[in-house]
Order: C-alpha cells, then sequence, then structure tokens
C-alpha cells in the first residue's frame, strides 16, 4: 500500500491534488474555505457587486457593459441571469466553441441567448492546428485538453481588450473553491492564468509541425500589464455570489438548463450537469486519475459531502466503484477528433501513470496500490 497519498477527513480529496494542502488535522483547504464561506456577509459582497456594476454600466453607451465567458452550462447560465437580469448590465457572451457538441450543450447555449436576450460571439478555434495541439497536450503534459483551455482563458480577454470593454465576468476561482496554488480569495481574476489549470509551456518545445506562433495567437495570454494598459478588470463571481455547484444547477434550472440523462447516461461520473456541452472535454477530467490517482467523482462527491448533500461513507463508495472508469464515448469522441486510435491512446496514457500510486500488470492493466478510506 502507497503510504504517502492521504485523504481529507471531510471529504474525500486526496493531497495529490496539485496546489492542495491540508491543515494538522487532516482537513483540506477547500473544505476549510467552505466553512470559511459560511461567514461572509453575502448582502455585502453583493452590494460591491452592484457597486463595481454601477461603474461599468453605460460606460460604452449603449455598446456593451461588459463581457461574459460561457460555455453552454449551468455556471453560464447563472452567470448571465445575474448580470443582465438581476443587475441590468448589457453583456456580451464569450463562448470558444467546442469542436463537438452534444445536443444537450447545444440547446443550453441557445437557452442562453434566449432566456437572457443576448449576443453571443462564439470563437472557433483552427481545426488544423487544434488537433495537433490537443495531441501535443496529452503527449508532453498529460493535459489532453490543453490548448481548449487555454484559449477559454485567453480567447474573452483578447477580445475585450481588443473591443473596449473593460469588465469581463467569470465563474468560479477554481483554485480557491476547490484547491490549488493560488490561495488568496479575491474578487480579480487578473491571476487567472497561473491557476493549476492551463500550464505555462515552453513555446519552443510546441513549435513541431508547422505550428508557428502567429498560430497560435488566439491562446497566447496577455500580460498583466498589457490587461492594465486596456484598464481591463476581470472579475470571479463566485467572490461576490455564494457559490454551490448543485445550487447553481438548481437556479439554471428554473432558467431553462438541461441535464444530460435523457441524451446520455455518463460512465465515471455521479452527476449528469456539469461539462456536457462537448463529449470530448470530459476526457480531461478524467486523465487527472493516472496522474493523481483522483477523477470527477472525486472531486463532486467532495463538494456534495462540503455542502451537506453527501455522506462521507456513501462518497467512499461512489468513487472506489466509479472514479477510473473513462467513459467509452468520451474516449471515442476525443480519439476521433484527434485522429488516434484508442490503443494508441492508452500507450500514451501508460505513460502518465504515477508509478508511486499505481502499478501495471503483465497484461498492460493498471491496478491502485492506495485505497481511499
Ligand atoms: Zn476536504
Amino acid at each position: 500500500m502507497n503510504s504517502k497519498i492521504q485523504f481529507c477527513k471531510k471529504c474525500v480529496m486526496p493531497n495529490t491534488r496539485p496546489g492542495i494542502s491540508f491543515d494538522e488535522s487532516g482537513v483540506c483547504e477547500a473544505c476549510n474555505n467552505y466553512v470559511k464561506k459560511k461567514l461572509v456577509d453575502w448582502n455585502k459582497r453583493y452590494e460591491e457587486l452592484e457597486s463595481l456594476c454601477s461603474k461599468y454600466r453605460g460606460i460604452n453607451g449603449d455598446g456593451y457593459d461588459c463581457a461574459v465567458a460561457v460555455s453552454g452550462g449551468k455556471d453560464s447560465t447563472m452567470q448571465v441571469y445575474v448580470i443582465k437580469e438581476l443587475l441590468g448590465m448589457n453583456p456580451l457572451l464569450i463562448s470558444v466553441d467546442n469542436w463537438s457538441w452534444t445536443e444537450t450543450g447545444l440547446k443550453n447555449k441557445a437557452n442562453i441567448s434566449e432566456a437572457f436576450g443576448c449576443d453571443i460571439l462564439n470563437f472557433s478555434l483552427n481545426k488544423k492546428v487544434g488537433k495537433k495541439m490537443l495531441l501535443k497536450g496529452l503527449e508532453k503534459l498529460g493535459s489532453p485538453t490543453w490548448y481548449v483551455d487555454a484559449a477559454i482563458y485567453s480567447v474573452p480577454v483578447k477580445l475585450c481588450m481588443q473591443m473596449g470593454i473593460q469588465l469581463l465576468v467569470y465563474g468560479e476561482n477554481v483554485n480557491y473553491e476547490y484547491g490549488g496554488s493560488q490561495k488568496q480569495e479575491t474578487y480579480s481574476a487578473k491571476e487567472i492564468f497561473s491557476n493549476d489549470v492551463v500550464k505555462p509551456i515552453d513555446w519552443s518545445e510546441w513549435l513541431e509541425d508547422g505550428i508557428t506562433m502567429r498560430d497560435l495567437y488566439s491562446i497566447k495570454q496577455p500580460t498583466l500589464d498589457e490587461m492594465e494598459e486596456k484598464g481591463l478588470e476581470p472579475i470571479y463571481l463566485s467572490y461576490f455570489i455564494e457559490w454551490d455547484t448543485h445550487h447553481n444547477y438548481e437556479v439554471a434550472k428554473r432558467l431553462g438548463f438541461r441535464h444530460m440523462e435523457h441524451e446520455w447516461i455518463r460512465e465515471g461520473t455521479i452527476e449528469n450537469y456539469n461539462q456536457i456541452d462537448s463529449p470530448a472535454y470530459l476526457i480531461n477530467q478524467w486523465f487527472k486519475y493516472p496522474k493523481f490517482g483522483h477523477s470527477s467523482t472525486t472531486e463532486m462527491a467532495s463538494r456534495y459531502i462540503r455542502s451537506g448533500r453527501m455522506e462521507r461513507v456513501e462518497a467512499i463508495k461512489l468513487v472506489l466503484e466509479r472514479d477510473h472508469k473513462l467513459d467509452q464515448k468520451v474516449l471515442d469522441d476525443y480519439c476521433e477528433f484527434v485522429g488516434i486510435t484508442i490503443k494508441e491512446f492508452w500507450q500514451i496514457a501508460d505513460q502518465w501513470y504515477n508509478r508511486e500510486l499505481f502499478e501495471q500488470d503483465k497484461l498492460g492493466v493498471w491496478h491502485q496500490k492506495f485505497k481511499l478510506k
């Protein structure tokens, strides 16, 4: 048995999650931050958001007051509801397109535009370069969706800077909410590029197969100075509004958001409403499993425990049963887009298994050396 891995005493998150820290009683920072959030005066925070919006409302005349970075998801639905309907802003919604969409995802995205009456700017990434870059992300970083993640962060910022939009609204601060290297509770999303989602790379090593820096313009992040020069203020809505995954879902459902279960029941998860826009994208969640020993079920069960929706003993059972499973449709969709076979995928994935956490048998199957308890 592996002795190095340690699980939070309250939730089921292990200390292998990048950047997470545990206190002396063995509780993770995401659980501690959840408790801290209960002490926040959310009415006061909402007033802060109102005054921030007042600063930008009408700043461009009849033009856009702000932008909201959206997908078709439940969080996006809630964000637009708050910004447009509750706070009376005129936002431009900026969305980075997936290459494949689920039917549910398309319906949800159309709903956001129709339910709230907003323009959506869809940014479609270069498909030729994207195929190569996704494969490079998988091979070089063990991050199969790195290219798309980089675009999701950089494209809205760049477009705002070019269009004279100064307020840019993101959803949650993932590091603060769920654990990660950025420990600070802040409304400013200026440092979003240095959270743990999009790892910095040495660009020169990626310029092969005819890819040039011009091809990668869309994912190259602006510097803090460049953002400041344009007066850009990126913010996290999760600082101003109490952020809770399942509650956000319930809010979104009342506004026309659809869950996935009538289209597809996914393996390896315990919910039907997160990251449902594109089948392939979920490969990113699963790929944490070989690297860190935890995946979507661990993440969601931990959130449910924190919010009192699940007991730890039930979470353990679900994690053991599901966390390791890579959904077949997710894998098919990813491999088809990138242009590799399933066999080739596993040959690459093999290189990313953490040998301290897993061992491979003679016929290639991986086995956990640790056990959640
Ligand atoms: Zn915890």
